[in-house]
């Protein structure tokens, strides 16, 4: 069986194939972060789906070509620089490192390319020009350039391509930036925004006058210029695809790059929503969480993780705290299975090309199924549970744990979780069982009682036995 996805181009599941079958790699572009604050963990629940379908993609022999931008000039970046006083590049440059540490917390293998759309401007204007020869682009009266969807149409091309139009709604819903505009048609959207005033020193000289450029144009460019002006992959979450997404389609498809036939992209995937307590995450509700905030209230990189790809990619997503501590116990199973089977097969190693597992058979089988993350992890979980029978009968050799184990590995390789066979024992759950051994030798209960409650606030329980005691994590 193959691999099959959701394509919002065709609205339907789809087999994947590459555009491009003898090319040496796939190319998968997902639209990144704008880089003015830290990233909320709305914005990671895409960035983790993107994550796990690369990994999966690699699972099954595909080599893929990872690119995601960097937003780094925006209208909010622009405001925040001028409040700031600091450059643009100090500005980003902070809040991408942030960002690039929680993709590496949250086990995202870091993308090959992760390109600035200011190290993009000669291309983006490039593109703008070609757009402009071929009638779509036009000068307005404010100086700025803007794409008109009404010439695009003209040449036989097909604005609407991800979402159905309805003209009404499509003014309604518009992105509308401070800006004032000066445009012929009120759908036509910026390609060149001219400088004014409030841009500060954030400007670029361009064929057109002082300026930047329009969002939906840095994505073309930036995608155009690494993957070519075909590929086959494009992410995002859903809010995107219109009209961030469709713009991208004109601007690309409008530029005629593409060979005839060819499209800009041959599969568009898009994640849902996340909604945090059955809501919007909004920082007037109290629900809105970065990365850092839920490290700061003592959760792991990989239990968020492991919560943000429990439910399939295209339903919305609701995150609770509940189902954040949740993961604990469920992980907890995991290594403790996972360590049991490093100990029985000891240094027995596995030959190396041994063929898939049932484990490995029925996982891709859930996967290839528009990544069914739900019975992926049910089979994980099967396994465990038969994993620990055999364990427990004694029947499992240490060449057939070794294998288990080998095999386990590949899953997760896809899956990310970072298999911890050992739990590490910080330094202070340490000192804190010192000191209850201490206490019960003293025979002073009632401190040995207060430690054992504050290694519990450390995520800590402790397990006496005739040959002492021993931590284990909650
Ligand atoms: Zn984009």
């Amino acid at each position: 069986m193959a691999l099959r996805l959701f394509n919002s181009l065709h609205r339907r599941v789809e087999e994947f194939t590459p555009l491009f079958p003898d090319a040496e790699s796939v190319g998968f572009y997902c639209c990144g972060p704008t880089v003015y604050d830290f990233g909320h963990i709305g914005n990671f629940r895409t960035f983790v789906f993107a994550d796990l379908l690369r990994r999966y993609l690699e699972f099954r022999g595909f080599r893929v070509n990872h690119v995601m931008n960097i937003t780094d000039v925006e209208d909010k970046i622009i405001r925040q620089v001028a409040a700031t006083g600091q450059s643009l590049a100090e500005f980003t440059g902070q809040y991408t490192e942030a960002f690039l540490a929680d993709l590496a917390t949250l086990s995202c293998l870091k993308p090959h390319f992760l390109p600035k759309a200011t190290d993009y401007i000669p291309q983006i204007i490039d593109l703008i020009q070609r757009l402009e020869q071929r009638g779509i682009a036009y000068r307005a009266g404010d100086g700025s350039v803007y794409f008109s969807i009404n010439k695009y149409r003209a040449c036989g091309c097909c604005y609407g391509q991800l979402v159905t139009l309805d003209p009404e709604a499509q003014r309604r819903t518009e992105r509308v930036s401070g800006d004032s505009y000066d445009k012929d048609d009120l759908a036509d959207f910026a390609l060149w925004k001219a400088r004014v005033p409030g841009d500060g020193v954030v400007f670029w000289d361009s064929p057109w006058g002082e300026g930047r450029p329009g969002w939906h144009i840095e994505c073309s460019a930036m995608s155009m210029a690494i993957l070519g002006p075909s590929f086959d992959l494009h992410l995002g979450g859903e809010d995107l695809a219109f009209p961030h997404h469709e713009d991208e389609i004109a601007q690309s498809e409008g530029t005629g790059l593409q060979q005839p036939g060819r499209p800009f992209v041959k599969h568009w995937v898009h994640a849902a929503h996340l909604l945090v307590d059955g809501k919007k995450m909004s920082k007037s509700l109290g629900n809105f969480f970065t990365v850092r905030d839920l490290l700061g209230q003592g959760f792991q990189g990989r239990e968020i993780r492991f919560l943000l790809i429990s439910a399939h990619y295209r339903e919305t997503f609701n995150f609770t705290r509940d189902g954040l501590e949740a993961t604990r116990s469920a992980l907890a199973r995991l290594d403790a299975t996972v360590a049991q089977l490093t100990e029985r097969a000891g240094s027995e190693v596995p030959e190396t090309s041994t063929p898939p597992s049932a484990l490995e058979m029925s996982f891709t089988e859930a996967l290839d199924d528009d990544l069914n993350v739900s019975k992926a992890w049910a089979v994980i979980f099967d396994w465990v549970r038969e994993t620990n029978a055999a364990l427990a009968s004694g029947s499992l050799s240490p060449s057939a744990a070794a294998a288990r184990l080998q095999s386990w590995l590949r899953v997760d390789g896809v899956m990310g979780l970072g298999g911890r066979p050992v739990a590490e024992v910080p330094a202070a759950a340490i000192a804190l069982l010192e000191k209850r051994n201490a206490a019960k030798a003293a025979r002073d209960f009632g401190m040995a009682d207060t430690v054992r409650n504050e290694l519990k606030a450390l995520g800590w329980t402790v397990e006496d036995s005739k040959t002492g005691s021993k931590l284990k994590r909650l």
